[in-house]
C-alpha cells in the first residue's frame, strides 16, 4: 500500500502531496456532487482519499480546515457511501463571535417580527449533523449533511448507535435532525488505544466522530461508542408542538435522545446567565461544546422569518471565543511509558487555559516534534483540543530567541540507555529493554492506579522510593511489603503505613478484570479486560486459552487475542501469575461487577447528594451512580469529587463550595446521565 512509503517522506514532500491531493479531491467532489458528473471511478477517489487521510495522520500539521477530510462540504462526501438528497436542505447556522453581534441579530429579528419573541437557548454540541427519517415510527434512513442538499447514507452505521431508537414510541412519520458526537471519555479511550497501537491520535472528538460515523464497516463504527442529541425537525406540526422547547420535550417522549440543558429566554439579555453557567461547566460536561445556539422559540415566528439562501434567519450560533493562551517552553522532556514508548512533552511556564492551569503538553512523537519544530525558549500558543487536552497550536517565530536550536531526537532511552527502535508502521520511538527501570516504574504505577488494582496511596513517588530501595521489583512483590519496610520510607508514620498496607491487602479481593487490566498487556484496556473476564472467569483459564477461544468473545479482536496469548506464553508472565496466586490475590471474576463500565464519567468518583431532587427518586440516583462505579457517601470532604445539589441544599453545598468541589444541579446530572446512557451499550 501507499502507506508504507509515508515514513520515508520529508515534511516538505508530504506537504506538497497533501496540497495536490486536497485540490484533486475537491475537484472530484464538486464534479460528483454538485455537477453530478463524476470525473473518476469511485475506487480512484477512494484511493486518493485514503492516501490523503494517511498523509494527514502522519503529518497532522498540514491538515487544513478546508481539506476534503475535514470539511463538512461537498468534497467531504466520499465515494463508497450512497448519496441521499435532503428534500429540506440541511442548512448550517450563521455564526456570531461576540455578544454585540448577538445583540445585532436580536435587533434584526425583533424588527422583522414586529414584536419581542422569546428564545430557546441550547448548547452547541461539537459533533456532526445527521438527519434521521422515521416511517410509521421505524428508522428507515440516516444521512450526513454533506453539502446541505446531498449527504451520505450512513444508516447501517447509525443503527449501531444504541441511544438512537430504531423504533419511536409512537408510529409517526417524521424527519428529525441532530448531532452525533463522541463523548469525551470515549475520545480519550480511543486516542489512548491509537497511541498504544502507534497510530496518530485524532485531533478532537469532532474529527473522531466524523471519521467513526463514515466508516464503510459498521462494526468499526459500533466500537467507537458514538452518541447523539436530536434537536430539530421541519415537521413540528406532526408532533403537535408550536414551540421549539416543546419540540424537544416531544422528542424525549418519542424516545429520541435530547439534551436537557436548554433554557427558554424571555429576551436575549437573559442569555448572560446561561452563558456564564455553561462556560463555567464546560470542562465537566461529558461531551464537547463550542458555543450556544439561540432559536426563536415560537415556530410560527420561525416560519415567518424563514431562511436566507445560506442560513436560517430564526436561529444563530454564538461561538465561544477561542480559548487560547501563550506561554514559554522551558524544557522538552522525554518520558518512557509502560509499553516502552518514548514520548516528548513540552514543559512550559504555567498558564490558565479554559479553567485549568496548564504547564505540560504532549508533543506525541518525534515526527510531530520535528514538524512543529518546538524549541526550548519558544513562545507558543496553547489551546484545548476537543475541550479536553492541552495542545500547542503554533510557535510564535517572531519571539524565538536567536540561540534556539532544533531539539535533538534521542537515540537512546533516557532511563536505561538502551538503543531506541522505530517499530515498522509506528510513529513512536520505543525502548525495548524489558528491564528498563522507567518502564517498570510505569507498569507498577499503572497496576496500582484507580481503574486497575486501585491501591489508594501507592502513587508514583512511593513506587519510585520502593524501587530505589529494592523493596519491590514487579507487581507481585507489592504484596510482600511489610509495615516495617513502609515505615522506612520518607514521610511515613504509623497511621499512613497502616493505611497503605491495608489498601494493598484490600486490593487482593478485587474482581480479576482489574488484575488483567493492571498487568498492562498491550491493547488490553479496562473495558476489554472486563469483557474478557466476564467470559473467561479466571486468569488461569484465560492464560490457557487459545487465540481462537479469545477471539470468539464478542468485542475482542484478533490483535488483542494475539497480544494476550503472546503475553501468557512468556516464562516471566507464568512466574508472575504463580507469585500473585501465592500472595493470595484473587484471580477470579466476580460477576456482580459485570455492569460497571470503567469508561464511565462517574467511575471511581466519590459523590455526595444533597437537597431535594425533583425529577427522580434519590435511591434510584444512588443506585444508578453505584452501578456506574461511583462511591456515594454522606458527607463532603476533600476526597469528594462531585456534589449533586437539589433544591434547598444547605451546609453540604456551602462546604463543597468552600473546598472548591465541583457542584452540579439535578439538571446537570440528568443531562450527564442521558449522555452516559447513550454512550454505553
Ligand atoms: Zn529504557
Amino acid at each position: 500500500m501507499a502507506n508504507a512509503s509515508i515514513n520515508h517522506l520529508s515534511a516538505q514532500e508530504a506537504q506538497v502531496e497533501i496540497q495536490q491531493l486536497q485540490d484533486q479531491l475537491t475537484t472530484y467532489g464538486i464534479a460528483y456532487y454538485e455537477k453530478d458528473a463524476p470525473l473518476v471511478e469511485d475506487h480512484v477517489y477512494d484511493a486518493a482519499y485514503a492516501r490523503l487521510q494517511a498523509l494527514e495522520q502522519a503529518f497532522p500539521q498540514f491538515v487544513t480546515q478546508d481539506s476534503p477530510t475535514q470539511n463538512v462540504g461537498a468534497a467531504q462526501t466520499k465515494a463508497g457511501l450512497a448519496k441521499v438528497v435532503h428534500p429540506v436542505p440541511m442548512l448550517s447556522l450563521g455564526d456570531v463571535f461576540s455578544l454585540e453581534e448577538l445583540g445585532e441579530w436580536e435587533d434584526r429579528t425583533v424588527k422583522a417580527l414586529g414584536f419581542q419573541p422569546e428564545y430557546n437557548a441550547e448548547l452547541k454540541i461539537d459533533g456532526l449533523a445527521v438527519s434521521l427519517k422515521y416511517e410509521n415510527g421505524r428508522l428507515v434512513q440516516a444521512s450526513t449533511r454533506g453539502n446541505g442538499l446531498i449527504g451520505e447514507d450512513v444508516t447501517a452505521n447509525v443503527l449501531t448507535i444504541d441511544s438512537i431508537p430504531k423504533q419511536l414510541q409512537e408510529p409517526i412519520t417524521i424527519e428529525v435532525r441532530g448531532e452525533i458526537y463522541m463523548p469525551k471519555a470515549s475520545f480519550v479511550a480511543l486516542n489512548e488505544e491509537r497511541e498504544n497501537k502507534g497510530l496518530q491520535p485524532f485531533a478532537n472528538p469532532r474529527n473522531a466522530a466524523a471519521g467513526s460515523l463514515r466508516q464503510l464497516d459498521a462494526n468499526e463504527t459500533k466500537k467507537r461508542q458514538l452518541a447523539a442529541f436530536i434537536y430539530y425537525t421541519a415537521e413540528a406540526d406532526v408532533l403537535g408542538a408550536d414551540k421549539q422547547s416543546d419540540v424537544l420535550l416531544r422528542f424525549a417522549e418519542l424516545g429520541l435522545p435530547t439534551n436537557t440543558t436548554n433554557r427558554v429566554l424571555p429576551k436575549m439579555a437573559a442569555i448572560d446567565d446561561y452563558l456564564a453557567t455553561y462556560t463555567a461547566k464546560r470542562d465537566e460536561l461529558p461531551y464537547g461544546i463550542d458555543g450556544v445556539v439561540v432559536k426563536v422559540n415560537d415556530l410560527d415566528a420561525e416560519v415567518d422569518l424563514g431562511n436566507t439562501v445560506k442560513v436560517p434567519r430564526w436561529a444563530i450560533a454564538y461561538k465561544f471565543p477561542p480559548e487560547e493562551a501563550t506561554t514559554v517552553v522551558r524544557a522538552i522532556e522525554w518520558t518512557v511509558g509502560r509499553t516502552g514508548a518514548v514520548t516528548p512533552t513540552a514543559a512550559m511556564d504555567p498558564v490558565l487555559l479554559a479553567g485549568t492551569t496548564v504547564q505540560r503538553a504532549s508533543l506525541h512523537n518525534p515526527d510531530y516534534l520535528q514538524e512543529k519544530d518546538v524549541r526550548v525558549g519558544d513562545t507558543v500558543t496553547l489551546h484545548k483540543a476537543g475541550d479536553i487536552i492541552p495542545e500547542i497550536g503554533q510557535v510564535l517565530l517572531a519571539k524565538r530567541p536567536a540561540d534556539a536550536v532544533p531539539y535533538p531526537i534521542p537515540t537512546t532511552c533516557p532511563a536505561c540507555g538502551a538503543e531506541l527502535v522505530h517499530v515498522e508502521g509506528e510513529v513512536v520511538l520505543r525502548c525495548i529493554n524489558p528491564t528498563c527501570p522507567a518502564q517498570i516504574q510505569e507498569k507498577l504505577t499503572h497496576f496500582a492506579s484507580r481503574n486497575a488494582m486501585n491501591i489508594d496511596g501507592l502513587g508514583p513517588q512511593i513506587i519510585s522510593q520502593l524501587l530505589e530501595k529494592g523493596l519491590i521489583k514487579d507487581v507481585a512483590s507489592i504484596y510482600w511489603l511489610t509495615k516495617a519496610q513502609v515505615l522506612g520510607l520518607e514521610k511515613f508514620q504509623e497511621k499512613s503505613a497502616n493505611n497503605l498496607i491495608a489498601a494493598i491487602q484490600a486490593s487482593k479481593e478485587n474482581s480479576a478484570e482489574r488484575l488483567l487490566f493492571g498487568l498492562g498487556i498491550r491493547l488490553v484496556g479496562a473495558k476489554v479486560a472486563q469483557t474478557i473476564m466476564a467470559t473467561m472467569k479466571t486468569i488461569p483459564q484465560l492464560a490457557q486459552a487459545s487465540a481462537e477461544d479469545i477471539v470468539a468473545i464478542d468485542g475482542v479482536g484478533q490483535a488483542i487475542a494475539d497480544a494476550l496469548v503472546a503475553y501468557f506464553q512468556k516464562p516471566d508472565a507464568k512466574r508472575l501469575l504463580a507469585e500473585l496466586q501465592q500472595a493470595g490475590v484473587n484471580l477470579a471474576y466476580q460477576s456482580q461487577h459485570a455492569e460497571v463500565n470503567p469508561d464511565s464519567f462517574f467511575y471511581g468518583k466519590t459523590i455526595v447528594l444533597t437537597g431535594k431532587l425533583e425529577e427522580q427518586a434519590r435511591p434510584a440516583v444512588v443506585q444508578w451512580l453505584t452501578a456506574h462505579g461511583a462511591k456515594v457517601t454522606g458527607s463532603v470532604s476533600k476526597k469528594t469529587d462531585l456534589l449533586i445539589a437539589g433544591q434547598d441544599a444547605g451546609s453540604k453545598l456551602a462546604k463543597a463550595e468552600d473546598l472548591g468541589i465541583t457542584v452540579w444541579s439535578e439538571a446537570d446530572f440528568t443531562s450527564a446521565k442521558a449522555a452516559e446512557e447513550q454512550a454505553t451499550s
